[in-house]
């Protein structure tokens, strides 16, 4: 594994990126309920399934796309942005 050292093209920000999935399954185990606002706990959940959808940066949102403008939705594209704009910190 290699850190990433992400600095949004857009933005500035290093908060970070965010992978977002979607036709996720998510499922939670709760002993808790705030019987006001009716929700229940989400600390103890999982998720299964999905497909990526996108990567993007925490702060403002700005969507990660391969040289031909297409968004990137694998990994592997995904390693090559970072290397290709010296985001992986080697250690
Ligand atoms: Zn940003």
């Amino acid at each position: 594994m290699e850190k990433i050292k992400f600095v949004c093209p857009s933005c500035g920000s290093l908060m970070g990126l965010e992978e977002i999935m979607c036709d996720v399954v998510q499922s939670t185990t709760f002993d808790y309920i705030d019987i006001m606002g009716f929700e229940i706990d989400y600390t103890h959940s999982s998720t299964d399934g999905g497909v990526v959808d996108r990567f993007q940066c925490v702060e403002c949102g700005y969507i990660l796309t391969n040289s031909n403008g297409t968004e990137i939705i694998d990994t592997e594209d995904l390693c090559a942005w970072l290397m290709a704009n010296n985001m992986i910190e080697h250690t």
